[in-house]
């Protein structure tokens, strides 16, 4: 194999901080800009149009990798792939209205956090780095962990005590260092903050290295590619650190600037939790910026998130798409999982069923209307959640009363 030259197009010209606008150079290892803000990667767009079409891409193999131009890595030999596919848009014609249903659980580690992680890890290998560290309520830990290992790297991951059991799991089996922190993930991210000069980690905390963001971006341009080059009318996100919400705005931009697409957008709704909704209190009372959530709780681990660094960047994303921000609390998220997995077969994970309790909401609100065309992201395997217990018992020796088999007994004995 002619090694070490195989330099990949790639377009990107510099990165630029969220606030200021300041440029920063591309090829270095960069966490915050100097004003603690989020960077963002800037790409010759118009350099990017004349070399690739929606043509070229229509003829490539699926996957992330697909989408390369609009992409950070520069040598092949440094992609960390786990099988990254573009992800099953499924019409969801009995939610009512125009649904459908982004599912994200079938990426590698069961999450949509693998397109993020898969785009960090690929670029600290890139940049030369080889001991990670994350702050995580579970899925962004287990694909830091899965592609960290992938790529000979160590992954130290800190997650709250009451993190799904399966994710804890899931992260120590695939070789990472992980611990249980008595707190929040915003704690977590202190002991990471903290960890990074004694230790020698580099941090990639969600916002915090400028390369999740762009693993998450592909949502943006997978969405746009399945609905042929026309975006849908709504998308309802299950918003924590918000990164998957801010790439797709990023994506869309990208690609009205190489002439892909047209100034339409989507209004984008984000999603939060009754008792963890920063980003919608901030959004009601006007503001830029969200104020720490005290006492952060809900079932859905995945937006339990009380501060995001890239907040304004959020509140931004809806106001200038003319979305809105939107909590359901955890009896309804129960409720709508419970509905999916019954009327259409798919068995959503708690965040992804609290898009489907907000679009609901949001129906009877006359904030969204039946004929508008509406994505609801399911943001993982519904699989790695507890599910109701089924305690029904048959004795097969004695005589079986078929008639009382039917649907409408309870799954358990004391329900
Ligand atoms: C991380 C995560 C979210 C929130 O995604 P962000 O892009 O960080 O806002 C939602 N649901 C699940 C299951 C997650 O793992």
């Amino acid at each position: 194999m002619p090694a070490a030259s195989k330099e990949r197009p790639t377009f990107v010209t510099h990165l630029e901080c969220s606030k200021t606008g300041e440029r920063y150079p591309a090829d270095r290892v960069h966490g915050l800009s100097d004003r603690g803000a989020p960077l963002l990667v800037r790409y010759d767009l118009d350099a990017l149009a004349a070399a690739v079409d929606r043509d070229a891409l229509a003829v490539r193999p699926g996957g992330l990798w697909r989408f390369r131009e609009f992409l950070p890595v520069r040598r092949a030999e440094n992609i960390v792939s786990l099988g990254e596919e573009v992800t099953p848009l499924l019409a969801a014609p009995r939610l009512g209205g125009r649904v459908f249903i982004k599912d994200e659980g079938r990426l590698p580690t069961g999450s949509f956090k693998a397109r993020g992680l898969c785009l960090a890890v690929s670029m600290a290998k890139e940049l030369g780095i080889s001991k990670l560290a994350i702050p995580t309520n579970g899925n962004a830990g287990a694909a830091m962990a899965a592609y960290a290992r992938r790529a000979g790297m160590a992954a130290y991951v800190f997650c709250p005590d009451d993190t799904p059991e399966t994710n804890l799991r899931e992260i120590a089996l695939q070789g990472a260092e992980v611990w249980r922190v008595d707190g929040l993930i915003t704690d977590c991210g202190k002991v990471v903050r903290e960890g990074v000069g004694p230790m020698g980690w580099f941090d990639v905390s969600t916002l915090k290295e400028p390369y999740r963001i762009e693993g998450k971006k592909t949502m943006g341009l997978e969405l746009a590619e399945q609905f042929g080059w026309a975006l849908p009318d709504v998308i309802f996100y299950p918003t924590g650190g918000g990164t998957g919400l801010i790439g797709m705005v990023k994506a869309f931009d990208e690609l009205e600037a190489a002439g892909w697409i047209g100034a339409r957008r989507p209004r984008m709704v984000a999603v939060q939790a009754g008792g963890c909704a920063p980003i919608v209190r901030a959004f009601e009372r006007g503001d830029d910026h969200a104020e720490f959530w005290e006492g952060a709780h809900t079932c859905a681990a995945g937006i339990r998130v009380p501060a995001a660094v890239g907040d304004f960047l959020i509140l931004r994303g809806l106001r200038d798409s003319g979305g809105f921000a939107t909590a359901v609390d955890d009896a309804e998220i129960d409720l709508a999982r419970a509905e999916v997995a019954r009327r259409e077969g798919v068995l959503l994970c708690p965040e992804g069923a609290a898009t489907y309790a907000a679009y609901k909401k949001e129906l009877a609100s006359g904030r969204v209307a039946p004929g508008e065309t509406a994505v609801l992201f399911n943001c993982a395997t519904g699989l790695k959640y507890p599910m109701p217990p089924v305690g029904r018992h048959l004795d097969h020796r004695g005589e079986i009363d078929y008639g009382q088999l039917g649907p409408g007994q309870p799954l358990c004995d004391n329900t």
